[in-house]
């Protein structure tokens, strides 16, 4: 799959995808996803 989490480093958006958006769609901010593990996705995604 290849598929991995990513995090908006401004506004705490959380991706799936190959790939992390180039801009992000909530605070339009441009390469500010970082990596994070699926614990920490879900820990987001929950809050
Ligand atoms: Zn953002």
């Amino acid at each position: 799959m290849g598929k991995k989490y990513w995090r908006c480093t401004v506004c705490n958006d959380v991706h799936f995808g190959v790939e992390p958006p180039k801009v992000c769609p909530t605070c339009k901010q441009v390469n500010v996803y970082v990596e994070i593990t699926m614990e920490e996705a879900v820990k987001l995604l929950q809050a």
